[in-house]
């Protein structure tokens, strides 16, 4: 029956895979379910364009429709000991992290960069919530006071952005150790009178809500972020009763007075330049003189390329489902 092998099946497959590719071009909404243009999602910076649900954002995508000119300079990041511990779980921890970085395209969990937002200079850090589920260990520790520092450096106000399942449990205690570490690095700026604003996204939850996450200045979410120490599911099985509509949610959190600002992700930009001008004690910009970002399906300012409607856009491989925070993180 060798020909079922090696006619039929590679026939089928062939038959399949070439039905696959269309589909990359169309993202289905998680909320509403509305089917998306790749190209019409990424313009509206992955804010579904018929119900306003706030999809994930890589941190190398935001900094190209943050920045002006979607142009910025990564902060080095020291590399800390890999696998200190010698973890091993249904994988080997270095494993787990050779995974996450090819998936991803990044080294680790978070990305420090420096560039101007509206001609005024800030540095930038993000979580990357795809790269083991955003958790926090001895990078992310490291990431925060190469910003931290570097703000200080240049006297800029910092900006970041949470998106995280909690400490990386891969690290055990060192993971925890960066809540300590991360909030001297935030006692740091504000000892230099800098501005210090958290955007907290979907979803920010465990240690990190326990430390840098909760310290800013002005604490910005986006619509619809789930924050919390414990998940509503814990707390729910804990305390056996049901919990109100939208717990944890940016909106509640706003109404009980844990949060300043719910901002769509559309209109942060236009917010953060505001804010840090304000806290900077720089007068206000003129918003229709500003330099726009960039896109993130066309990549940084360049010379307008022909015909790229037709032509799929240079992307890097598309994230993989990301990790649910159980997986590479715990509170
Ligand atoms: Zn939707």
């Amino acid at each position: 029956m060798n020909w079922i092998n090696n006619y039929v099946r590679p026939k089928i497959n062939s038959l399949f895979s070439r039905r696959e590719m269309p589909e990359n071009l169309w993202t289905k909404c998680d909320a509403c379910g509305t089917m998306l243009f790749h190209r019409e999602l990424s313009d509206n910076l992955n804010v579904c364009t018929s119900c306003g649900h706030h999809m994930g954002i890589r941190p190398r995508d935001r900094f190209l429709t943050l920045f002006d000119g979607g142009i910025f300079t990564e902060v080095p990041v020291p590399t800390p000991l890999t696998d200190p511990l010698g973890f091993r779980d249904q994988k080997k921890y270095p494993d787990r992290m050779r995974a996450a970085q090819k998936g991803t395209g990044e080294k680790e969990a978070m990305l420090v960069a420096e560039g101007e937002i509206g001609r005024t200079p800030v540095v930038c850090a993000a979580q990357d919530f795809s790269f083991m589920g955003g958790s926090m260990g001895m990078y992310v520790g490291n990431a925060i006071i190469a910003a931290a520092q570097r703000a200080v450096e240049r006297r800029r106000p910092l900006i970041l952005f949470s998106a995280a399942g909690g400490a990386r449990m891969q690290e055990g205690i060192l993971s925890l150790m960066q809540m300590p570490r991360s909030t001297v690095a935030i006692q740091m700026l504000k000892e230099a009178g800098l501005p210090y604003i958290v955007v907290l996204t979907h979803p920010t939850t465990g240690g990190v809500t326990a430390s840098y996450a909760m310290l800013g200045d002005v604490q910005i979410a986006e619509p619809g972020a789930l924050i919390c120490f414990a998940g509503p599911r814990v707390i729910e099985q804990t305390i056996r009763e049901k919990l109100p509509e939208g717990f944890q949610r940016a909106e509640y959190l706003l109404e009980h007075g844990m949060l300043d600002r719910v901002t769509p992700r559309t209109k942060l930009r236009e917010e953060l330049l505001t804010i840090v001008r304000m806290l900077m004690g720089l007068p206000p910009a003129v918003i229709a003189d500003l330099p726009p970002p960039a896109s993130f399906s066309q990549g940084p300012a360049e010379p307008e390329a022909e015909d790229t409607e037709n032509a799929a856009p240079p992307r890097r491989p598309a994230p993989p489902d990301a990790e649910p925070p159980e997986a590479g993180a715990k509170g």
